[in-house]
């Protein structure tokens, strides 16, 4: 890139704590997360605070996202990422995006509303192609720039009656293989982190309605549905979630690009 280019942060500079670790010193960066008010957002949110970011924790949940912001110094944004006009505001001055926030709805494909289909598809992958399409250019003329994208095992394999979050998910890994091959020259990469079940509400809750419906105990639901297809038998923790896409923005991560990253406890290797 030109002389003209904004000068990369000097590393050093800020406030990253001691535990900075893997993500290196990211003082001076931008991190924006969406979905940051709660689960595996909440935990990046914190992870890239700690070393150094600046963090723009974006949720439509207001009591929630402040909570987390204003516990990392950061800065809370209130937006409903079912609008993508909305989403692309988000994107802007981002060093780091974090396309996180998400949501489920379990439905055979006959009776599946297809609004519900819609407003997926748009959360899930629309509005993150509005956000990246706004942060790349700022992120092209700083000549360094991480998008990373919350995907699923979803985003690699199927289930059924998750056919908007298996569609939306299976997308967003198209489009970060996308971003990473234009946006290799620059210095930018996109890659997405594929969990397998995560212990956050998200779950919690599907957790909660299995075992009602079925009149079995909530360990059961756990180990008989969440836990069948996996080899490590316990749930992922937002904090691991949140470690690995530290790591994506550490000093040794710059040919880490057009990847995904199951983190399943060996779901995706079946
Ligand atoms: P969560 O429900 O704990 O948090 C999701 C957050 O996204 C919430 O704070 C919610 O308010 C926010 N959000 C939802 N819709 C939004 C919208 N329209 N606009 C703005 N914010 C919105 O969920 P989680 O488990 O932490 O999931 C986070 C991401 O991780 C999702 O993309 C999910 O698909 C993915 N994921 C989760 C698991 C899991 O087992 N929990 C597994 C694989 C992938």
């Amino acid at each position: 890139m030109g002389d003209s280019s904004p000068s990369v942060p000097e590393p050093g500079v800020g406030n990253a704590s001691s535990d900075a670790g893997s993500a290196g010193n990211l003082a001076g960066r931008r991190a924006v997360v969406t979905g940051a008010g709660s689960g595996i957002g909440a935990a990046v949110a914190r992870r890239l605070a700690a070393a150094g970011a600046t963090v723009v924790a974006v949720d439509r949940t207001a009591d929630a996202v402040e909570e987390v912001a204003a516990e990392i110094d950061g800065h809370p944004l209130v937006t409903d990422l079912s609008d993508p006009d909305d989403a692309a505001d988000v994107g802007e001055g981002a060093d780091i995006v974090v396309n996180n926030a998400g949501m489920q709805h379990v439905a055979p494909v006959h009776h599946f509303p297809p609004d519900v289909f819609s407003r997926l598809l748009t959360v899930m992958l629309e509005s993150p192609f509005r956000i990246i399409r706004t942060a790349l250019p700022g992120m092209y003329a700083r000549e360094w720039g991480r998008i990373i994208n919350i995907s699923s095992v979803h985003g690699l394999r199927a289930s059924p009656f998750k056919s908007a979050y298996v569609t939306a998910k299976h997308g967003l890994e198209g489009l970060s293989k996308t971003v990473a091959l234009e946006a290799a020259g620059y210095g930018v990469t996109s890659n997405c982190i594929c969990p397998g079940y995560v212990r956050t509400p998200l779950v919690e809750q599907q957790v909660a309605e299995h075992a009602v419906l079925h009149r079995v105990p909530r360990e059961q639901v756990v180990e008989d549905v969440l836990l069948s297809h996996t080899a490590v038998k316990r749930l992922v923790e937002p904090d691991e979630v949140a470690e690995l896409a530290a790591w994506l923005c550490g000093p040794a991560s710059g040919s880490v690009t057009g990847s995904s990253f199951p983190m399943d406890g060996g779901w995706a290797a079946q």
